[in-house]
């Protein structure tokens, strides 16, 4: 899964440990310094979202 930083919005190769805690691989925090990240879903499109302006 990706992990983008909170304080800057890189994005990392990363994952989820089960007691939910995210950590990015192969680092111990962002290169900014911070080691707060925020999942990041990558599907396409969401077909919930989606407005017909007719
Ligand atoms: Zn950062």
């Amino acid at each position: 899964m990706l992990a983008a930083c909170t304080a800057c919005g890189s994005i990392y190769a990363a994952r989820q440990w089960p007691d939910g805690e995210i950590r990015v691989i192969g680092q111990k925090s962002c290169s900014c310094g911070s080691t707060d990240f925020e999942l990041v879903d990558d599907s396409d499109d969401d077909p919930e979202v989606g407005t017909d302006d007719g």
